[in-house]
């Protein structure tokens, strides 16, 4: 994909209409809204990923929510989903306020950013195999410009996990074969095949330009009400990849 630096990339996501399912769905929920946001002009486009161009902590999710990023234009924000996520990264110290209600709100990340591997709101929160294969090309491109800053990746949810592991193979690194299964807590290396530097020594596998991937349930509404993941667990793994990442955080809560 030629596509110039992550601005550039972010600009041109947000004209793509390469899925019409999609297209459809994201323009027909803009226009007949939500009752709660009838006096907002909703978004209705792809959104692109959130955070500085030199991230070395990325998180992924699924897809942005209808009346969400859908709505505001910014992965995450303006709904529970979000309000989870962001509570979490300000407690650990990545995020400058722990609220998320639009575009302009001033809140910033800490070299941390944010992306999907569906760039669209999709019907029922499901993107199609084929659309998910469709919306790959602009995240492998995003993780080729990510590459020189990024050391941990935190993706949210099994979806997420089996769109990224393809994505992070044809962008350099390399990923175990067969493919390691979605679990809370898993974590691996995926060593990059495109660096030259040497191996550490006593069998550490993390070599020069290696990453550190950590999985992570959902934050969606049916894992945070159920308690399937709860606040502490979030920051566990946000700690840990932060951790990995070389980031910053606060001191651990208790
Ligand atoms: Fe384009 Fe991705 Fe949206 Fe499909 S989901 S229209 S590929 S941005």
């Amino acid at each position: 994909m030629d596509v110039g630096g992550l601005a550039e990339l972010d600009r041109r996501i947000t004209g793509c209409r390469a899925c019409p399912r999609l297209v459809e769905w994201r323009e027909d929920v803009a226009r007949t809204k939500r009752a709660a946001f009838a006096d907002e002009t909703y978004w209705g486009r792809p959104v692109p990923g959130f955070g500085p161009a030199d991230a070395s902590l990325l998180i992924v999710g699924l897809a942005p929510a209808a009346h969400g990023a859908n709505r505001t234009g910014r992965m995450f924000t303006g709904d529970r989903s979000g309000d989870v996520l962001y509570a979490a990264l300000h407690d650990v110290g990545l995020a400058s306020r722990g609220t998320a209600v639009s575009a302009d709100d001033g809140l910033e990340l800490y070299g941390v950013r944010i992306t999907s591997p569906v760039h669209c709101a999709p019907p029922a929160n499901k993107p199609t195999p084929d659309e998910r294969d469709a919306c790959r090309p602009w995240l492998v491109r995003e993780l080729e410009l990510l590459r020189p800053s990024l050391r941990a990746v935190v993706v949210l949810g099994a979806f997420g996990w089996q769109a990224a592991l393809p994505a992070f193979a044809a962008a350099g690194w390399a990923v175990p074969r067969p493919r390691p299964a979605f679990a809370h807590g898993a974590r691996l290396t995926l060593g990059s095949p495109l660096e030259s530097g040497p191996r550490r020594e006593s069998g550490s596998p993390l070599a020069s330009g290696s990453i550190e991937l950590f999985g992570c349930f959902h934050v969606s509404q049916r894992n945070t009400f159920t308690g399937r993941l709860t606040p502490a667990m979030l920051r566990d793994v946000l700690y840990a990849a932060a951790d990995a990442a070389g980031l910053p955080t606060k001191p651990y809560p208790g």
